[in-house]
């Protein structure tokens, strides 16, 4: 008589264990938010994933909504960018589905990022930006394809040393900061090779003779999931544009296109259309 309640609830664990899959969709949604960097610097990124939910999780920060992927293993993911500009501080990363929300503190750190005093030549002051250029640029940016495109680590597209960081604050000419630099440049001769640093598609191909006049010769690339890689100042664009390109596959070469003082590669990474620092990426796997 002991014995038959305790074989009793033997048999409703095992009922328990062996039904848990299968009811698995009419239970409410118990999802485990993981964002394994908390603390992180003006332009890098949170990394955010989410699994444990049937339904595509909504995810905010800073009052902005972010698209998560879905991946292989059937979690979501998103690498949220932290704008170079963001005032260091507190602030919350919110995940949300049908029935759960939760909201993890995180905290975004300065990166002390100096003022950069650039004497443009004469002959190229007073070059704005012009409005074909500007859309262009900012919508290929700002893509966020549902397809992952890249795998594996990213390449550095170019050989040369890196003669300017990213996030460096700029001053034109003595003017007062009004931007600053949103990617990083590898100096290196004219002629000298471009590589696409990634797998991925080709969203733009711009020219000086479009109107180019600040960017140069210009490629972005599409990589999915919200990822895009920019080159700019290029002597010659040997990719046309809506085409597959694999990583290391020769796009275009380094030039002085644009606004430039010396023949080098302007790189930039972009996540949701926000530049973040490439060498977050390069020999780096995402
Ligand atoms: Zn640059």
């Amino acid at each position: 008589m002991i014995l038959r309640p305790l074989g009793t609830l033997l048999l409703l664990f095992a009922a328990a264990i062996y039904l848990t899959p299968s009811t698995a969709n009419a239970l409410p949604d118990t999802i485990r938010v993981d964002v394994p960097e908390k603390n992180r610097q003006q332009g890098q990124f949170f990394t955010v994933r989410v699994a444990n939910t049937s339904s595509k999780p909504g995810l905010w920060f800073m009052e902005r909504s972010y698209a998560m992927f879905r991946q292989p293993d059937s979690s979501w993911r998103a690498l949220v960018p932290v704008e170079n500009l963001t005032k260091p501080g507190s602030y919350a990363i919110l995940v949300r589905t049908d029935s759960l929300e939760q909201k993890v503190p995180v905290l975004v750190k300065p990166n002390n990022r100096k003022i950069q005093y650039i004497t443009l030549d004469p002959s190229k002051q007073g070059i704005k930006a012009t409005e074909t250029e500007k859309t262009r640029v900012k919508a290929a940016l700002q893509t966020e394809s549902p397809e992952k495109l890249y795998t594996g680590t990213f390449l550095r597209p170019s050989s040369g040393r890196t003669s300017s960081l990213f996030g460096l604050k700029r001053s034109y000419n003595g003017e007062p900061v009004t931007s600053y630099h949103k990617g990083i440049d590898i100096s290196a001769p004219e002629g000298t090779p471009v590589k696409s640093s990634a797998a991925g598609k080709v969203i733009l191909c711009g020219t000086v003779g479009e109107g180019f006049h600040v960017h140069g010769n210009t490629i972005v690339i599409d990589h999915g999931h919200g990822l895009t890689t920019i080159y700019m100042h290029l002597h010659t664009i040997k990719v046309r544009q809506n085409v597959p390109v694999q990583k290391g596959e020769v796009i275009g070469t380094v030039g002085h296109t644009g606004i430039s003082t010396a023949p080098h590669l302007h790189w930039g990474t972009y996540l949701y259309g926000t530049s973040v620092d490439p060498l977050l990426f390069e020999g780096k796997q995402y």
